[in-house]
């Protein structure tokens, strides 16, 4: 070939940028341009001792499109260089990845740990899923790594942690709750949806397995559900792999073909989202109608010097609590134009939720108080939408509180 020599032949060599648009490439015969959707559940073997050969592991290839997929590698192979992770397996589903990659670690007699604020899908699974499978589960106060400590048992399997934390932008230390997962002969998942690859890399801080809801700033257009889980390949294709070849909880290649032309504009949208969401938590800081604002870069976070240390920058997301609890934080979503009611995030579409009386309802007033999840508590994605009039929008719902 003619590039022969060429250092950018080896795809290591390529900055982010570049990989996220060429990474994992695999073009068919007809040299198409852009990836192709592989739209077929199964594969054809040339003859019987092939399919022998194939089934044995002898042989490389496709058997059926719930273990592996030409589309769907490419999307595992591109998020596994942008994480600098040795193997990456898609699902259909954030919690699906979630369901997995705990699923994996632990069975009845073990232990587990996790951060309490979390997504609340990742708390059902950890609170009430696990016990039912005799796994014991310990809640702790992720703020501070001592806390993961205290909690660890000798049958403790696995730490799992998100950070920031949905909703409230609370931040677990990653470096330090590694090293106390290790310490145990535990292994430390995170949940890296709210940060995205782009402002925070886990395994580099010492993590083992970082899993992703596809869905939110991946797609980034509200379009096709998905996730992924990334790590070592000796994690990813023993037990996570099995998984989801025996139980079946694959992404379906379509959607991985989505999410795959997602990762081609990821830097630039996540970019663009997160400095709108600077200049719109310096607009709230100091607006007479909030109590509170956490954004994980602005001086006013109690975690700032932790939020510089392991985040590139402060995310797309601004929680804030508006003075008047529930009626007055109604009020003002109500009144915004461009900013929608919904509950999905990293969308291209800014929108706004109420954790307190959608994702976080089922939830004791107790455990909200815990998790900082007042009446008053808006949770912003910030999307791409001039941050200007993403501005004028919360300052006309602020003025009619
Ligand atoms: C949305 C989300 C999930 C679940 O992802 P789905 O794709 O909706 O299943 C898990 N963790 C976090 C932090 C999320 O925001």
């Amino acid at each position: 070939m003619s590039h022969a020599g060429n250092p950018l032949s080896d795809p290591k060599k390529r900055k982010a940028q570049t990989m996220l648009v060429h990474g994992g490439m695999e073009r068919s015969q007809h040299g198409e341009t852009s990836e192709a959707i592989f739209f077929n559940s199964g594969f054809v073997y040339p003859t019987s001792a092939g399919a022998e050969a194939r089934f044995k592991g002898d042989e490389p290839g496709h058997i059926y499109s719930r273990f592996s997929n030409p589309t769907v590698e490419m999307f595992q192979q591109r998020m596994a260089l942008l994480e600098g992770a040795e193997a990456a397996r898609a699902t259909a589903t954030g919690m699906a990845a979630v369901t997995t990659a705990v699923m994996a670690q632990v069975r009845a007699g073990d232990h587990a740990v996790a951060a309490r604020a979390l997504f609340g899908g990742c708390r059902f699974v950890i609170e009430d899923y696990l016990p039912r499978w005799g796994v014991d589960t310990t809640l702790v106060d992720g703020r501070d790594p001592a806390n993961f400590e205290k909690a660890m048992r000798p049958n403790t399997k696995l730490i799992f942690v998100e950070t920031p934390t949905n909703p409230t932008l609370e931040l677990v230390d990653i470096e330090a709750v590694a090293k106390i997962a290790h310490a145990h002969g535990a292994l430390l998942i995170v949940d890296n949806v709210f940060a995205t690859a782009i402002w925070q890399k886990p395994l580099e801080l010492g993590a083992d397995i970082v899993t992703y809801s596809a869905t939110k700033h991946i797609d980034g257009q509200g379009r096709a559900m998905g996730g992924i889980i990334l790590g070592s390949k000796e994690l990813i294709e023993a037990d996570i792999h099995t998984i989801i070849r025996q139980t079946g909880p694959s992404i379906s290649p379509f959607n991985a073909w989505v999410m795959l032309k997602g990762l081609e504009t990821l830097p630039l949208r996540v970019k663009a989202m997160t400095e709108s969401a600077a200049k719109i938590a310096d607009f709230l800081a100091d607006h007479p109608k909030i109590e509170t604002m956490r954004y994980p870069l602005h001086k006013s976070h109690p975690q700032y010097e932790l939020a510089k240390r392991q985040m590139g920058a402060g995310s797309t997301l601004v929680a804030f609590s508006v003075k008047g609890g529930k009626a007055a934080a109604f009020k003002a979503a109500d009144a915004l134009a461009v900013i929608a009611i919904s509950n999905n995030l990293g969308d291209a579409k800014s929108i706004i939720s109420h954790p307190s009386t959608t994702t976080h309802q089922r939830f004791s007033d107790a455990d909200k108080l815990e998790m900082g999840i007042t009446e008053g508590l808006l949770r912003l994605s910030v999307g791409l939408e001039d941050a200007e009039d993403l501005i004028a929008d919360l300052a006309f719902a602020l003025d009619q509180v």
